[in-house]
């Protein structure tokens, strides 16, 4: 059986952020309803194929909690009609504090799903109001402990670092004050700025150079400290918690985007969904007419995605399974990068791995781009 992962794109928001550039916005109830009901006709065209096996399912946004509960039930249903589901699959939703209650908990439980991620970016009430959130830190305070009461075990906290007027110590605080309360994962990103967003145009007091350093270094010591593990550049998880959909991503599972704008990658071919909502709601019952941007990946495109997505994981790249893939080795292909990087203590390589040092984790980005292929 073939492993297919599932995101499904929900595009609405009670207000937009001051950073974000997300497809995503406010929008009335009738608007809501009518692109539910696109995006179950989008998935009831999806064309059967009964030797796929979904192992992960993703409602990501935009804020997917702003759907009333039955709706989000109604959407699954739909896919667990249209595919076979894993009796373990991993089906997680996104949520903003401030946009949950006891009975949309319930419904979700009750529909599968089985993991939260809540956008909750900082402790500080003064932080959250300068970003644009909609929602306190006692908002989340108040979303978490009832997503604890409702049953879920596996939830993650989404923070941000890096933020205009940021101290360090009032990140350390707001890591502290997240670790505290024992989730199953944490997110820790760092701002950044996009051109486009309200920030981009903002006179921002943002944290220097080095202030960011010690951000990013100092996190994974504090949340060391409360057993966490980081698995990937940005992720952090309870030993067995890493969100699995996410990993899916930076091993290149093959994974189809629902939704408005939602990407896909099915074997070496990416595409996306229209970010147009009229088309998108006209069209969303023949998907043929929705697919953007297809891309039919060379081999050398696959390798270096392969190389990109799979040293963001601390287990780095898997080379049994490359040689399976390409049927060749990555030493063959990379010798010279592998040798340069080794020596400079940057890059390691085991029996089974190739993989990011500690001080190759904090300059991955020069680390990474010596692996795009000229000529293959
Ligand atoms: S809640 Fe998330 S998706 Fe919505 S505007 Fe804010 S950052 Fe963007």
């Amino acid at each position: 059986m073939k492993e297919l992962e599932l995101y499904i794109h929900i595009p609405f928001c009670i207000q937009k952020c001051r950073y974000c550039d997300f497809l995503s916005g406010p929008a009335d109830d009738t608007s809501k309803r009518r692109y539910t009901e696109a995006l179950i006709r989008e998935i009831e065209a999806v064309p059967d194929d009964r030797d796929i096996r979904i192992t992960t399912v993703f409602f990501g946004g935009g804020t997917p909690s702003v759907l009333p509960g039955e709706w989000t039930a109604a959407i699954l249903e739909t896919l667990r009609r249209k595919f076979t589901f894993a009796a373990d699959a991993e089906i997680t939703t996104e949520a903003n504090p401030g946009t949950v209650d006891k009975e949309k908990l319930r419904v979700w439980r009750e529909s599968g799903i089985n993991r939260i991620s809540f956008g909750c970016q900082s402790s500080y009430n003064e932080e959250l109001r300068m970003l644009g959130r909609i929602h306190t830190w006692e908002d989340f305070l108040m979303s978490y402990a009832l997503a604890r009461e409702s049953g879920f075990d596996n939830i993650n906290i989404d923070l941000m670092s890096g933020l205009p007027g940021q101290s360090l110590k009032a990140w350390e605080t707001t890591l502290r004050r997240a670790a505290g309360l024992k989730p199953e994962h944490i997110s820790a990103y760092s701002l950044i700025v996009e051109e486009g967003t309200p920030f981009a145009s903002m006179e921002l007091d943002l944290p220097d150079e080095e202030t960011e350093r010690m951000m990013y270094s100092r996190t994974r010591e504090i949340l060391k400290e409360y057993g966490f593990v980081r698995y990937e550049i940005s992720n952090y998880a309870l030993p067995g918690r890493e969100c699995l959909h996410n990993v899916g991503y930076w091993t290149r599972t093959s994974y189809l985007g629902l939704g408005l704008g939602a990407s896909s990658l099915i074997g070496n071919t990416r595409f996306t969904n229209t970010p147009d909502m009229g088309e998108y709601l006209r069209n969303s019952a023949n998907p043929g007419c929705l697919r953007r941007n297809i891309e039919h990946l060379e081999e050398k495109d696959e390798i270096e995605e392969t190389m990109f997505l799979g040293l963001r994981l601390m287990r780095g790249v898997d080379k049994h399974r490359f040689e399976q893939t390409f049927g060749t080795t990555i030493r063959k292909i990379y010798a010279p990068v592998l040798e340069k990087y080794i020596d400079l203590g940057l890059l390691a390589e085991t029996e089974d791995a190739v993989f990011l040092t500690e001080e190759g984790v904090s300059v991955s980005n020069a680390v990474m781009a010596e692996f795009l292929l000229d000529s293959y």
